[in-house]
């Protein structure tokens, strides 16, 4: 079983390749993001002292994400998962261990790491035009990819579509520096273990998927 982990800053497009994995070869993704914003967005006790730290594009706890990450890990080997794509974590050199930790558990081991490489300049102008469809999930962006009908989703023709609290310039800039100070230690470790391959995030879409293609072995 292939279990994948996509490395990359805020941005970068690791939505994109993970849906694209998702899509074309079974893999089941679990989005670290996606899960706390659920989180936040319910009534839990959890909700609002999550919803405080994304705000300010800072990290939620490594306890309280990994215990959401095993739980999801757990779901998908039981029912079948073909493999597993990593979106959004580990995003510390202590979740990395602890990542390997969670999926020995279930007897499965990391096979990739791909990380999407993108300036702090090319991110600005990426994440300040992205939008998605509240209901699917599907990603847009008013420059390079805005929805063909004006405001209706094309994966579901949702009206509802939105703009993330945290795709702002201030935000950006602190994810981008949280996400700097913590890569250099996952990188080596991954290195070290040669699973870590770097990818131009700059590259077409399609560019991108053909790489990944390779790497992976697919
Ligand atoms: P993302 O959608 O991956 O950009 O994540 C959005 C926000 O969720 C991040 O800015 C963090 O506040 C939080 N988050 C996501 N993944 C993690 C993680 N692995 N560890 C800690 N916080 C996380």
């Amino acid at each position: 079983m292939k279990n994948i982990v996509i490395l990359g800053a805020p941005g970068s497009g690791k939505g994109t390749i993970s849906s694209f994995l998702v899509k074309n070869y079974s893999f089941q993704q679990i989005s670290t993001g996606d899960l706390l914003r659920e989180i936040s967005n319910s009534t839990s006790e959890l909700s609002s002292r999550i919803q405080a730290i994304i705000s300010k594009g800072e990290l939620v706890p490594d306890s309280i994400v990994a215990e959401m990450l095993e739980a999801k890990i757990i779901e998908f080997v039981q029912n079948g998962a073909k493999g597993l794509i990593f979106d959004g974590y580990p995003r510390t050199f202590a979740q990395t261990e602890m990542l390997d930790e969670i999926v020995a558990k279930q007897n499965l081991s990391i096979t990739n790491v791909l990380e999407l490489d993108i300036s702090l300049k090319d991110l600005e102008t990426r994440i300040l035009n992205r939008y998605s469809c509240a209901s699917c999930g599907e990603i847009y962006n008013y420059i390079s990819k805005p929805t063909k009908i004006n405001n209706i989703c094309d994966k579901c023709g949702s009206h509802n579509l939105i703009k993330r609290n945290d795709d702002k310039k201030e935000v950006l800039e602190q994810r981008y520096k949280t996400y700097e100070q913590n890569i250099a230690k996952i990188k080596e470790y991954y290195s070290q273990r040669n699973l870590y391959q770097k990818i131009d995030a700059t590259l077409t879409v399609q560019e991108i998927q053909n790489k990944v293609k390779d790497i992976i072995e697919l």
